[in-house]
This record gives structure tokens, sequence and C-alpha cells, in this order.
């Protein structure tokens, strides 16, 4: 394996350099919208297996195709040999192709029979694809010049923090993968939507992610011209795998090192409110969770920091280090900085383990960060 991981900007020897590895069949992690992928020729088994090793993700966890633009509908997927030609029956590939003129490119994956080209180890074994065409002028570049698609996980070590910087790249997967191609902060933050799109033209949300249900729901109201409340999507969420629809939605996943608890939603902002028994039984929580901590990192998704941390050091009595995702409340901001914020409470050595407040609802991109920070928290066991 390489010794050190080579950072490449995204100049035109960069996107040169990256573009001859993929080709000769090693891994490059490229930036993306939603986190850095780790790619490889999505129709090479053998490079795709590179993917499995350097992450030291299980083989039962498919990866995601990315495909250049120009390939924009689901007759093109099938041309391209990404999509099965026999499997999709016309009302899925009208519901495919709303998907695509609505979301793509984008942040959205969707799951549909395969093509026979696309080898096992990509898919798990399964019969479907997972395919995304990326909004990230980087990605688009290697992969309008590769003119083939690439398989790519998100660039860390399996279970761990989705990296949305190259730095955050090198901390995963320094030396296990020869370069990385620097393209900036990611601007979405967190995964793609996984919607399987079902034979009877149903959906079902595998995995929420950087598009809302509201406006999966919404698009495909305008776009097959019918009620928005007609539409049927299913979703699963943490907490609600199924197994064998989606078998890498493990429950715990995007893992800090540290122990980290998940609390309800507010209780920083109640403090105040609070009577001694209540902030008692918050502090033997923690006491339980987390027996000689000194100092703890305190994770919420909206408010000023400096307040949270008043209410939170008066009455725990304990320093607290708060990051808050978006301290104005846009969930946007908030998904965009959530993998980052995670990583920084992590690297801090001083705080022994990390309290999370989930957003208070889950409309919108709270739905995904939600996701997410349940996956991340410690098992109660
Ligand atoms: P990531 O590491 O973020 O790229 O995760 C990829 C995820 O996509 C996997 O963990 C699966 O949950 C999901 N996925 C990919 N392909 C399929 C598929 N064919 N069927 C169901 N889920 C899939
Ligand atoms: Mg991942």
């Amino acid at each position: 394996m390489t010794l050190k991981t080579e950072k490449l900007f995204s100049d035109a020897y960069g996107i040169d350099r990256a573009i001859a590895l993929l080709k000769s069949g090693q891994l490059v992690a490229i930036p993306t919208e939603t986190v850095y992928g780790l790619a490889a020729l999505a129709l090479d088994a053998n490079a795709a297996a590179e993917i499995f090793a350097a992450k030291e993700r299980p083989a039962f966890d498919p990866l995601i195709v990315h495909v250049p633009r120009a390939w924009h509908s689901c007759a093109e997927l099938i041309e391209a040999d990404i999509f099965s030609p026999n499997k999709i029956g016309p009302h899925q590939q009208l519901v495919i192709d709303s998907l695509i003129r609505a979301f793509w490119p984008g942040p959205l994956t969707i799951v549909a029979p395969k093509s026979d080209k696309i080898p096992d180890i990509v898919t798990s074994g399964l019969g479907t694809v997972g395919v995304r065409m990326p909004d990230h002028p980087v990605a688009q570049v290697v992969l309008q010049r590769l003119g083939q698609p690439l398989a790519a996980p998100s660039a860390n070590r399996f279970g761990r923090i989705s990296p949305t910087t190259a730095d955050h790249v090198i901390a995963e997967l320094d030396g296990r993968i020869p370069a990385v191609l620097d393209g900036g902060r990611c601007d979405v933050g967190v995964e793609s939507t996984i919607v399987a799109v079902e034979s009877n033209g149903s959906l079902t949300v595998l995995r929420p992610g950087g598009v809302s249900v509201e406006a999966l729901r919404a698009a495909l109201a305008y776009e097959l011209k019918s009620n928005a409340d007609a539409i049927q999507i299913q979703t699963i969420a943490a907490g609600h795998v199924n197994s064998i629809q989606a078998p890498g939605m493990l429950e715990n996943h995007y893992a800090p090192r540290k122990p980290m608890l998940l609390i309800a939603a507010g209780t920083s902002a109640r403090l105040s409110k609070m009577d001694a028994a209540n902030i008692e039984g918050i502090k033997n929580a923690l006491r339980r969770f987390c027996p000689d901590a000194l100092k703890v990192g305190y994770l919420v998704t909206s408010g000023s920091p400096a307040v949270h941390k008043r209410g939170l050091e008066s009455a725990l009595g304990l320093p607290v280090h708060v990051e808050s995702l978006s301290p104005k409340g846009d969930m946007i901001e908030a998904a965009r900085n959530l993998f980052a914020a995670m990583r920084k409470l992590d690297d801090e050595e001083t705080l022994s383990c990390i309290i999370a407040e989930p957003c208070p609802n889950e409309t919108g991109l709270a739905f995904a960060i939600n996701d997410r920070l349940k996956r991340a928290a410690t098992p109660s066991s």
C-alpha cells in the first residue's frame, strides 16, 4: 500500500493525475457536494475491491455508482450499462425520469434493477444498483473525461464520521490510498438521500439525506401531475432498518471514537426552567455515561454557543465545549457543518465524551441530521 497519500489540487495537473490513477484501477478520493467519495472504476471488479480494503468496509455494504452529466435519463443509464435493459417497467421508468429531471445533478441516489455489466462486488450481490449524478464541478470533470461510472462511498474508515474536506480524508485514510483531489469544503455536508423505485413506481427512502422527503413528494407530484398526497413514499429511518432491503444501513455508523450520548432535543434551552430534581437527573445520566468527565463536548443544532455554554456549565457544574451547527437555526447550514463539528469534538483531547441534541422537528434536512446523530450515538446496550 502507498506510504503517503498525495493531496492534489483541482488544477489541470491534479485532475490529469487523478484520472490517470483511476484509469489504472487505483483509488482517488474526490470531492462531491455531499461528502468526499472514495472513487474507483465501477465496472472494474478489482478496482472496486480496493475500496472495500482501504475502508475496511464489509462486503455486504453496497457502493453507490456515480455518473457523468450526459446520462440524464433512464434510457441513457440503460444504454450506459448501469440499469437493466429488461427489468425496469414503464411506470418505474417514468418515475426514475421524473426524479432525474427534478434532482440531478444533486444529492439523490436512485436504486433500481442493475445491468449485468455492474460487478456483483459493487452491489454486494444485490440485483439493484444505487446511482447518483454528483453536482460538483470537480467530480463532473473527472467523470466526463473518464466517460465511465465511478463507484464511490464516503472516503472514511468504515463506520466513522464522513469527510467533508480533503484534510478529513487524509485524517481517515492517509497511507491507505494514493491520492485525494482537493475541491474545498462540501456544500451539502450530509450524504445523498437514497430512494428505491419499486416496480409499481412507489418510492422507499432507504436513507434520508441531502434531498428532503417533502421535496421528493412535491417534485413527483409536479412531474406526474398528481396530488401530493397520492405520492407513495415509505421511509426507513434509523431504528427501523430492514436488513434485506438496505444491507448497508447499519444502526451504528458515522461514529466518533469518543462515547456520544443522544439527549432529548431542546434540553439545554430548557435548563433554566427545570427544577433541581430534573437537573440532578441529567447530571446523573451524564455521570453514568461518562463517569470521570472533567470537561464534555456538547453539540446543538441551533442557538448561540455562548448562551448554551453559560446555561450548561452552571447547571452541570462542569466545563463544556459547545458546537452549534447553525446559531441562526438554518438546517441547510447545520447539515453542512454536522460532520466537521462532530470531528472537532472528537479530536479535542480535553473532552471526555460528547452529548448531542437532535433537531426538535424532523422536517427538511433535519430528518437527515437526526438520522446521522442517532446512528453516531453510542448504543445504550
Ligand atoms: P456510502 O458509504 O454513504 O456511499 O453508502 C452507500 C449506501 O448506499 C450503502 O450503505 C447502502 O445503504 C446504500 N445502497 C447502495 N446501493 C444500494 C442498493 N443497491 N440497494 C440498497 N441500498 C443501497
Ligand atoms: Mg459512508
